[in-house]
């Protein structure tokens, strides 16, 4: 069965987001783990977590994938940005240690003229310092479209921020859809070389989620602006190929396309009716 769901606002609990889900037709979710534009998250509630982790047994949902707050920034060349990114990241590893299976997603940062390689040793700096041989949740760095002085655009990029951590076994990789297309990586026409690719540079093992978006751009365009699934210049057909693909098709699928609730039980439902079983 597809594993897919759609990004959900977590203001209301991990329950409210589990009934959500079930409600599109989903069987997993994604959220904020906090204000997306960072902040104070709200203390999270015992029981909450509880009634939820119950309810996602009955329901049969498979675990949620937090992301971190945009604002996070690992590689900022502020040392008072890059603390604020190193609490933030802590504090939600250590919310997320409840939650059994679920993973957590960043951005890995925008070097803003430091060079690709400075922002990758700050970025492994803070991973080396959050993580340890005793942290439960697998973090995710999120392929990126590479707007601005974004790292992880090239899976090579990312690569290295794998090789540069002393916990490379915590580490997988969610590749964006949206954010490959626009940073170059043909997934339309060439969907099997593009994997090819990530399993040659990254290894297929490290990859753990998919972020299933159209794009409003075309290829190479850097922009990262996420379309309506079959609305945009990646297409319905080759986003059926990416749910399809022998080395996808048991990953967990996130849609964050611009949409309501609405919209994203249709996009659900279209995908489903287009995933051959
Ligand atoms: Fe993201
Ligand atoms: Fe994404
Ligand atoms: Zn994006």
């Amino acid at each position: 069965m597809l594993n897919i769901g759609c990004h959900l606002s977590s203001s209301r609990g991990y329950l409210a987001m589990g009934r959500e889900a079930v409600k599109l037709g989903a069987s997993t979710f994604q959220f904020f783990t906090r204000n997306p534009r960072g902040g104070k998250a709200k203390p999270q509630d015992p029981a909450d977590v509880a009634a939820y982790l119950e309810f996602a047994k009955e329901n049969g949902l498979t675990p949620g994938l937090a992301h971190a707050p945009y604002t996070l920034n690992p590689c900022a060349a502020d040392p008072s940005i890059r603390d604020f990114a190193r609490r933030t990241m802590a504090d939600d590893l250590e919310r997320l240690s409840v939650l059994p299976g679920f993973m957590y997603n960043f951005h890995p940062g925008s070097h803003v003229k430091q060079g690709p390689d400075t922002g990758i040793r700050l970025i492994d700096e803070l991973l080396n310092d959050v993580l340890s041989t005793d942290t439960k949740t697998t973090v995710l760095l999120e392929t990126m479209s590479g707007k601005g002085s974004e790292v992880g655009r090239t899976f090579e990029e990312i690569a290295s921020l794998i090789e540069g951590c002393r916990y490379p076994e915590k580490l997988g990789v969610c590749l964006d859809t949206c954010h490959v297309w626009d940073g170059g990586y043909d997934v339309h026409d060439s969907l099997d070389e593009v994997i090819g690719e990530f399993d040659r540079v990254i290894g297929l093992g490290k990859l753990r989620a998919v972020h299933l978006n159209d794009s409003k751009n075309p290829r190479s365009s850097h922009k990262d602006r996420h379309e309506k699934i079959g609305e945009g210049e990646i297409g319905l057909e080759a986003l059926v190929r990416v749910v399809n693909h022998p080395a996808l098709r048991s990953l967990p699928f996130y849609l964050e396309t611009p949409n309501e609730l609405p919209g994203y039980a249709r996009e659900i439902s279209l995908l489903r009716q287009n995933y051959k079983e």
